[in-house]
């Protein structure tokens, strides 16, 4: 089953694109008219002393022209330009206020650059009204007005003023074109880019660099590689913005290498590349991880005087944590002098994605552990997190079944004021649906106040793995009634929903709605609901049918759910055809050797026994990893099965008396059952009496309050003798017990899982 996308995933990429894209100030920095004034380090007085700018003395400064009944215009400008420094809009409108008294308002440079400020302070309305009462217009103030718009998002009316400016019949200049671009580009409308792009090759500006730039970013943003490339190509003085941008579209549109191509090409044309140009590229070894090349730029990074820049330094750290660097990442972490938000960001993320990339559960364990470790180191430094922490860190939650922290983490996100964000709280459901907490999921879900497509799928999601159906069907039909769009994990939600509770009419009218009302086209995660559906419900003949009707190609795991299906039907005929079709696909998972091995066992096949033995020896799979783990406090505690070097006696006792207990209300323990190896004598798989989520939960009996829930992770798919036994002992200690395994969420309460025992091999 597909799994809820996650809000991490989100928090990365967001985490990428900052460190990726050009911001739009810089490129407006280059562009904007303000380039052409000035700044001076002092003012002159009209009695001939110079008053310093830089603080303390700004507050000086301005008090001293407040004095003054006649200002020369070019006084106002730097003092200006510090307003905007410092974002100081009550400053601004101070100075404003001198400006008409002193009559100044009817000077266009200094007016002009008054709405420029206004734009930088964020106050467009302030903007627009100098604007509209300006002295006179020129194309300075069209397109100071125009930048202003698409800085402070608003690029439709940037849009506007482009439009109305060649009503006037005033004429744009390369810098107005820049920003009409730029705002297309911000719309993500290619088409009228397009238009702009036809009137910049009637006046053959194309290769003005300002112009070229923006093209090539609008065509970027908009998909098209080759046209931002061929932009990028007929630039005649390509500069450092126009190289940075034509990496950043590679790299942006799935052509990494080509962007890697493009970093040499620009150092041999004596090009410097700039932190954001350093950015770029480390970011496209990021997607190609590439270490390797990484290091390179990072000892490029030094010698260029970057080695102190916050931004590169966070880049190289992220680029080296998602190649799996930790020490060198961990160096840099310790030798950051000033350590931002950004860079602890970057740690825990990069640690949280780490657990994706783990080899086994026990290194994504670690990493899980790590990024918790540096989430309160955090903490403790007394800096704020913001909604990119929380969200990751409540992912690695999720991934740990860490309960405990999660809702420390959902206190803090309450008091810092997060709560109302809508990534957090998607966070916070899925949080607490991962950790088996569906009620606390649901309040969490409801009370959010905004919800996204996602918020919806992790909620509906979550009520089907808890196997609660109706719930997830019915809050579909709601999803549906507010008005948002479902997807294509919606849709997996939705079907494994109706598969768990076996309403067939209902699964196949949800598939043709996703195709039919939605152009949704299914993919297997779709067609393994169904065929789970009619395997559950016994129909084994329908499942075969299913997909010989849809014609599907069928993958290991819809084989091996036929394969469980027919031998716990006893339908054998259709299972060794299964079985054969399964063992065409050379799979790689022990565990479904184990299941193979098992339904051939069960049917006396002895020769295609040692046939599933022989390929497992030749494909080198060994032992299936059994391992569980609790956390408890702060501490995770992992089991392997069998584990007697385990210190813990007493679990072994508490575990033999909850046999003795359990057998009393009919639980019929399967003896071990082993599968010796006749030629090195070594166990395929253990004995059942001791499984590592046995040993688990026993150990979360003994250490967890009567009413809290128990907690377990477990690498492999539980087995059914696991799962009765369970079964039976929630019932006998009137506990909640929540396993996860490699395939689902089990939650046993009273004595029945949420599965309805469907989910378990063997
Ligand atoms: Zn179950």
């Amino acid at each position: 089953m597909a799994s809820v996308p996650s809000a991490s995933v989100t928090c990365t990429l967001k985490l990428d694109t900052k460190s990726r894209k050009l911001p739009t100030s810089s490129l407006a920095t280059e562009k904007s008219p303000t380039v052409s004034y000035q700044r001076n380090q002092t003012i002159t007085q009209p009695n001939g002393n110079s008053i310093p700018l830089r603080s303390p003395d700004f507050r000086e400064a301005l008090s001293m022209i407040k004095d003054v009944t006649k200002v020369e215009t070019s006084y106002y400008v730097p003092l200006l330009q510090e307003c905007i420094d410092r974002n100081s809009l009550s400053n601004v409108q101070s100075i404003h206020a001198h400006v008409i008294k002193t009559g100044t308002h009817q000077d266009i440079f200094v007016m002009t650059f008054l709405v420029n400020v206004y734009a930088k302070c964020g106050t467009m309305e302030e903007a627009k009204k100098v604007f509209d009462n300006l002295p006179g217009i020129n194309v300075v103030s069209w397109t100071s007005l125009m930048s202003g718009y698409v800085q402070n998002s608003q690029p439709e009316l940037a849009i506007h003023i482009f439009i109305d400016m060649l009503e006037v019949g005033a004429y744009p200049t390369n810098v107005t074109l820049g920003t009409a671009i730029n705002a297309c580009a911000t719309i993500g409308s290619i088409k009228l880019g397009k238009q702009i792009h036809a009137y910049v090759v009637k006046y053959q500006t194309e290769g003005d660099a300002s112009v070229g730039n923006s093209l090539c970013s609008l065509y970027s943003r908009c998909g098209s590689l080759d046209s931002a490339i061929k932009t990028f190509k007929r630039i005649r003085e390509k500069n450092v913005i126009s190289w940075t941008t034509v990496i950043g579209a590679c790299g942006e549109n799935g052509e990494a290498v080509r962007g890697l191509r493009c970093f040499p090409k620009m150092l041999s044309e004596g090009v410097q590349p700039n932190e954001f140009t350093l950015t770029s590229i480390l970011s496209v070894c990021c997607t190609m991880q590439s270490s390797g090349v990484g290091k390179q730029v990072h000892s490029l990074s030094i010698k260029l005087g970057y080695e102190s820049n916050l931004r590169v330094r966070n880049s190289i750290m992220y680029l080296y944590l998602k190649c799996g660097s930790i020490d060198e990442a961990q160096k840099l972490f310790d030798g950051k002098k000033h350590v931002s938000l950004v860079t602890w960001n970057a740690m825990i993320a990069g640690h949280a994605q780490m657990m994706d990339l783990a080899k086994d559960d026990l290194s994504a364990h670690n990493s899980g552990t790590e990024a918790l470790n540096i989430f309160s180191k955090l903490n403790r430094s007394g800096m704020k997190p913001d909604l990119y922490t929380f969200s990751s860190i409540l992912t690695v939650c999720s991934r740990l079944v860490a309960l405990e922290q999660g809702e420390q983490i959902h206190a803090q996100t309450l008091k810092t004021g997060f709560l109302s964000d809508v990534i957090v709280g998607t966070a916070l459901v899925n949080m607490y649906n991962k950790c088996g907490r569906i009620e606390r999921a649901s309040k969490a879900f409801v009370e959010m106040s905004t919800r996204t497509m996602i918020s919806w799928t992790s909620m509906i999601t979550g009520f089907a793995n808890h196997g609660q159906s109706q719930q997830a069907l019915q809050l579909f039909e709601d999803m549906l009634l507010s008005g948002v769009r479902p997807n294509q994990i919606t849709f997996v939600g939705v079907l494994s929903a109706c598969s768990s509770a076996g309403v067939v009419y209902q699964a196949l009218n949800y598939l043709e709605m996703m195709q039919k009302d939605y152009k949704i086209k299914p993919v297997m995660d779709h067609y393994i609901c169904l065929i789970e559906m009619f395997v559950r419900l016994g129909r084994l003949e329908e499942a075969f049918n299913f997909i010989k009707k849809k014609n599907i190609e069928p993958n290991e795991v819809t084989w091996s759910l036929l394969v469980a299906g027919c031998r716990r039907q006893e339908n054998m005929e259709l299972g060794f055809y299964a079985a054969e079709q399964l063992l065409r696909l050379k799979p790689k998972d022990p565990e479904i050797y184990a299941l193979l091995l098992d339904f051939y066992t069960s049917a006396e096949r002895w020769e295609d026994v040692s046939m599933v033995k022989k390929i497992m020896r030749e494909e080198k799979l060994g032992k299936i990893q059994d391992w569980s783990w609790i956390s408890i406090k702060d501490q995770v505690y992992s089991f392997k099965s069998n584990d007697e070097s385990h210190p813990e006696s007493e679990v072994y006792k508490l575990l033999d008396e909850l046999i003795e207990k359990a057998k009393n209300i009919g639980y019929q323990p399967q003896l071990s059952f082993e599968l010796i190896d006749e030629e090195n004598g070594e166990k395929t798989f253990s004995s059942t009496i001791y499984h590592s989520e046995k040993l688990a939960v026993a150990f979360g009996l003994l250490n967890t309050l009567s009413v809290a829930p128990v907690l377990v992770i477990k690498s492999t798919t539980m087995c059914r003798d696991s799962h009765n036994f369970i079964k039976a002992i929630s019932s006998l200690t009137a506990r909640e017990i929540i396993v996860r395994d490699s395939n689902r969420l089990h939650k046993f309460v009273d004595g029945n899982c949420s599965c309805r025992d469907f989910g378990v091999n063997l």
